[in-house]
């Protein structure tokens, strides 16, 4: 069994599809382990992304990050890693395939609904960033 991080963005919890989206993982047999919804600070957000402090959209990604709630979620299965990936589509919602998460709930790359852990070492880095042992069950 794998865990990984996923984070509903704030363009989707504004939307009111939290529950669509968390039954995209519930239906495709990942489980939800470990659940908040939270108003993430700046600097939350600036560590939390801190691999992309040197691209361009870090800024605004920052920015965007911190405009609304999110949630943020451990999902459990097997493969979970690449499990959620594929279920959340490319990162361009232009360039993602039908029926991912973000083709139908995302509008472009700046705000597209969700994140999700890229390998199994980042996962348990952001599983750590946000949640204690005891809130995982
Ligand atoms: P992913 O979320 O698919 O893992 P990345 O880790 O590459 O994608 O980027 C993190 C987030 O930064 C993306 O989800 C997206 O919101 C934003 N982002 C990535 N690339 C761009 C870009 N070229 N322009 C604007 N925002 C971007
Ligand atoms: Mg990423």
């Amino acid at each position: 069994m794998e865990q990984t991080l996923s984070i509903i963005k704030p363009d989707a919890t504004k939307k009111m599809v939290i529950g669509k989206i968390i039954d995209r993982f519930e239906t495709n047999g990942l489980r939800i382990a470990a659940i908040k919804k939270i108003q993430l600070s700046e600097s939350d957000a600036k560590a939390f992304y801190s691999v992309h402090k040197e691209r361009p959209f870090y800024n605004d990604l920052v920015k965007f990050m911190i405009s609304a709630p999110v949630v943020v979620m451990v999902l459990e299965g097997q493969d979970a890693v690449k499990k959620n990936r594929d279920l959340m589509g490319a990162t361009n919602p232009k360039e993602a395939q039908k029926g991912t998460i973000r083709a139908d709930f995302a509008e472009n790359i700046d705000a597209n609904a969700v994140h999700g852990s890229d390998s199994l070492e980042n996962a348990k880095n952001e599983i750590g960033f946000f949640f204690s042992k005891k809130e995982i069950c």
